[in-house]
């Protein structure tokens, strides 16, 4: 049977984009779908508008610290519209690439949202029709409030980049990746920020002794964190404009904006894809195998549609490992072990690996562990602390889980990812000679473990 194409793939976030660029420079013919921007929660409405935001925030320390170090200057005021015109130049910038990159590789666009009318048949919303030997389902996911009375106040991280201008004092509610990174970046740009988390401890999942360093600087630095708290009841008062917020912990506020972070969900609603046979998980995510095809056997999907590692790196490894099993004939799947991440909360926290608890449960272990005043920010005369901290295995020695809480940490769990992902030794990192005088250096100096169990 003769199709239009040879692969039509839904959504042009970054894994899509990638996957049908690599299977077009392969020879396929190829065409690509989305209702919104190119480019994709990443760079329209996540990782790339968001690092931005952070590098705009900090410039208030790095002001304060230079003055600390002798230079002649003061911060000023933050102009958000300035800055939101020129993010959004960027964004519209990065579109242009994103679009100029699929046209380059020959890949067919269509800007309009589709349907999956069967297992070979793409149903545009203009009511045309598409077959294609493959479909590469990578709508990637949407976030979603919690389903509290007075929620449509509210606004999700979608909005956020777009606001008029900044409110004075803001409730983020969540203590995830996305609750957190935006807690401080408001906080940073002068905001007087609430956060509302209703666990025990923000970043759940992570390790104990870290994300409890990230609160705490996070505090030290502004940010009024509520543990164990969730909102009850929002209102608008007419009256002021602001929000009335009810919460969990018997508080009654006012916030001139709030914010969930509560999670998200992947976009397959309305999406036809049940009717077709796709099976889909209890969070609405493709259910796939580890070459990520669905339960019918020619539609794939990757990324955050299919809920594994909801990361833009991974994302785009799903696409290629995708190309590779299905046009090259050379099955690929993809490895989801030890993937490095870094939350851009102020400090930074980068981990790869088991944190100590999930290590404990697995296996005996050392713990190195080590928590200073860098030498930076102590000489401006500031209390932050750092923390590196490594997960060590008693009877194979590998490094099983490494963590570090510090300015550009980023940066460094980069590197130290590579070491880990190779199987190092806690003997490997002690036969590293130390760069020096650098915060990382510590992650090679540390000598006897903390705790052992
Ligand atoms: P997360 O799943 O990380 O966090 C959701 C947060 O919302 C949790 O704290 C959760 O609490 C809380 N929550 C969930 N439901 C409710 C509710 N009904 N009421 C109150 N709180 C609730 O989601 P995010 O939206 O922060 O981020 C989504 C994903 O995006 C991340 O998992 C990550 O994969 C990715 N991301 C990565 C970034 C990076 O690499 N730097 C940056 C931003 C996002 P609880 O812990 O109790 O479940």
């Amino acid at each position: 049977m003769a199709f239009d194409y040879d692969l039509f793939v839904i959504g042009g976030g970054s894994g899509g984009v990638r996957a049908a660029r690599v299977a077009a420079q392969g020879g396929a013919h190829v065409a690509l779908a989305e209702e919104s921007r190119y480019g994709g929660t990443c760079v329209i409405r996540g990782c790339v508008p968001k690092k931005l935001m952070v590098f705009a925030s900090e410039f208030v320390d790095i002001v304060e610290d230079a003055r600390a170090f002798g230079w002649d200057i003061s911060p000023g005021s933050f102009d958000w519209p300035t800055f939101r015109g020129k993010l959004h130049a960027e964004l519209d910038r990065l579109e242009g690439v994103y679009r100029k990159l699929l046209a380059g590789s020959g890949v067919e666009t269509f800007d309009m949202r589709v349907r999956v009318a069967d297992a070979h048949t793409i149903e545009l919303s203009d009511g045309t029709r598409k077959s294609a030997r493959h479909i590469l389902l990578a709508m990637g996911g949407w976030p979603v409030k919690p389903g509290i009375a007075g929620e449509e106040l509210a606004i999700t991280s979608n909005e956020v980049f777009h606001l008029d201008h900044l409110p004075k004092r803001m409730l983020v509610v969540g203590g995830g990746y996305i609750a957190c990174e935006f807690a401080c970046i408001l906080n940073g740009l002068g905001v007087e920020v609430t956060q509302y988390y209703r666990g025990a401890q923000v970043l759940r999942g992570f390790d104990d002794e870290a994300r409890g360093l990230v609160a705490e600087e996070m505090q030290q630095k502004g940010v009024e964190l509520h543990l164990g708290t969730n909102v009850l009841e929002m209102k608008r008062d007419e009256a002021s404009g602001s929000v009335w917020v009810k919460s969990t912990n018997g508080d009654e506020r006012e916030f001139d904006q709030v914010m969930f972070a509560t999670g998200r969900a992947p976009n397959t609603r309305d999406m036809g894809l049940q009717d077709v046979g796709v099976e889909l998980g209890r969070n609405g995510e493709v259910v796939v195998d580890a070459y990520s095809q669905s339960s019918v056997p020619s539609i794939h999907a990757i990324g955050d549609v299919t809920d594994r590692v909801n990361l833009t790196p991974v994302a785009i490894r799903e696409g290629m490992a995708f190309v590779e099993t299905v046009f090259n004939g050379n099955p690929t799947p993809v490895d989801h072990d030890l993937i490095p991440t870094a939350i851009f909360t102020q400090p930074e926290m980068g981990t790869i690996g088991l944190s100590e608890e999930e290590a404990r449960e697995q296996e005996p272990v050392e713990v190195y562990c080590t928590s200073f005043k860098p030498m930076q920010q102590a000489f401006a005369g500031r209390s932050d602390r750092v923390l590196m901290k490594l997960i060590v295995s008693r009877e194979s020695r590998k490094v099983l889980g490494c963590h570090i809480v510090a300015p550009g940490a980023g940066e460094m769990i980069q590197l130290a990812g590579i070491a880990v992902k190779m199987g190092a030794t806690k003997e490997d990192f002690d036969r590293t000679v130390a760069v020096h005088p650098t915060m990382a250096e510590e992650i090679v100096t540390m000598k006897a473990p903390v705790r052992t169990g």
